[in-house]
């Protein structure tokens, strides 16, 4: 769960929609605070992050990302630049050989 940045209680933190980028926004029941924990990655889930890279590895644009993913380009370059610094071990074999193709990693 997330912490409320004024009281730091962790209970009661409930949903409270999203920001314009998708990230997800919380209200603490406890003392009204809305915030949005750590609003630079969340709101969208690994999938979406592994398209991005796909697509980034397969030639696409990053507006051009950001146009098929419909999500912030900006954000779509945080994810790319993200995975190219230290691509996970842990990514899926397919991801893994393009990324070997294009170079990023040996
Ligand atoms: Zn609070």
């Amino acid at each position: 769960m997330p912490i409320c940045p004024k009281c730091r209680q962790t209970n009661r933190q409930i949903k409270d929609g999203r920001t314009p980028a998708g990230s997800q926004r919380y209200r603490c029941k406890l003392c009204a605070c809305r915030y949005t924990p750590q609003p630079k990655d969340h709101g969208y889930d690994q999938d979406i992050r592994l398209h991005a890279l796909h697509l980034h590895l397969e030639g696409v644009s990053l507006r051009g990302i950001s146009r098929i993913l419909a999500v912030n380009h900006q954000t779509a370059a945080n994810w790319i630049n993200g995975y190219t610094n230290y691509l996970p071990a842990d990514l899926p074999d397919s991801i893994l050989d393009l990324a070997r193709l294009d170079g990023l990693i040996k």
